[in-house]
C-alpha cells in the first residue's frame, strides 16, 4: 500500500494555477512513488483531464442524496462524472456538521463506489482537558460507516491552520484509538503538515498518509513533503 498524501485546497486555486500544478506534478510523477489526491475547489474538476495514475483528484464535501431540492449541494455520482474518485468528508471547517450527516455522506461515497477520507478530531479545549482520545473514540462510533473502504484524517482541530502538531506520542495514541474502532487499516495526519515537520511526522509508527492545507498550495513547497516522504518510504 503507498503512503497517500492529500492535498486540500480549500477555496483557493483558480483553474489555471490548478492546471499548472497538475502539469507539474504530472512531469515528476514517474518518479513518485506515493498517492497523490490533490482536492482543487469543484471550478477546478474539468481541468484533470489529463492524470498520471498515481495521481487523483478529490472533492472537499458532497451530499449524501443522489438528487433533489438541495440548493447549492453536489452530489456523489456528480462528482464521479467529474473523474472524482476521493472525497474528504466531515472537515472541521464545515461548520455545523453532525457525526450523523458524515456517515450518510460516508456511506453514500462508498455506496458510489468512491473512497471516503473521514476526518476526527478534537478541539483546543477538549485537547488541554485531555479530552483526545474519548472524543475521537465517540466521533469513530458516530461517523464511520460500518462496512466499504474509507481512509480515517486524524486532524486536531487546533492544529489547523496554526503552525502547532500534536506530539508523536499523541498521534499515535490517536491512531490506536480509532484503530481500536474500526478494522480499516489506513489512519492519516493532517494539521499544520509542512515541509519543516514532515521528517519527524514520518517517524509516527502505523501513519499512512498525511493531509495537507496550506502547505499544498504552492507547487515546489508540495513537492518537498512529497520528496521527503519517498526518501523516507519508498527508497
Ligand atoms: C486541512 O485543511 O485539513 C489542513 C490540515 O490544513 P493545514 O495543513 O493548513 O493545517
Amino acid at each position: 500500500m503507498s503512503f497517500l498524501i492529500v492535498a486540500n485546497w480549500k477555496m483557493n486555486g483558480t483553474r489555471s494555477s490548478f492546471v499548472d500544478f497538475i502539469g507539474k506534478l504530472n512531469n515528476k510523477s514517474n518518479r513518485i512513488t506515493s498517492k497523490l489526491v490533490i482536492c482543487p475547489p469543484f471550478t477546478s474538476f474539468p481541468d484533470s483531464i489529463e492524470l498520471s495514475n498515481n495521481v487523483s483528484i478529490g472533492a472537499q464535501n458532497c451530499h449524501h442524496k443522489k438528487s433533489g431540492s438541495y440548493t447549492g449541494e453536489i452530489s456523489v455520482e456528480m462528482l464521479k462524472e467529474l473523474r472524482c474518485t476521493y472525497i474528504i468528508l466531515g472537515h472541521s471547517e464545515r461548520i455545523n456538521e453532525t457525526d450523523g450527516k458524515i456517515k450518510l455522506k460516508s456511506e453514500a461515497t462508498i455506496e458510489s463506489s468512491l473512497h471516503p477520507i473521514i476526518c476526527v478530531g478534537e478541539n483546543a479545549e477538549d485537547y488541554k482537558r485531555g479530552k483526545t482520545q474519548e472524543v475521537i473514540e465517540y466521533q469513530c462510533k458516530n461517523r464511520l460507516p460500518t462496512h466499504g473502504e474509507y481512509t480515517v484524517a486524524y486532524e486536531p482541530i487546533w492544529a489547523i491552520g496554526t503552525g502547532h502538531v500534536p506530539s508523536n506520542d499523541t498521534v499515535e495514541e490517536v491512531i490506536e484509538v480509532i484503530k481500536s474502532c474500526t478494522d480499516k487499516k489506513d489512519v492519516i495526519y493532517g494539521g499544520s503538515v509542512s515541509s519543516e515537520n514532515i521528517e519527524n511526522l514520518l517517524n509516527i509508527s502505523n501513519l499512512s498518509g498525511v493531509l495537507i492545507g496550506s502547505a499544498s498550495l504552492d507547487f515546489d513547497r508540495f513537492y518537498k513533503i512529497v520528496q521527503q516522504v519517498e526518501r523516507t518510504y519508498q527508497l
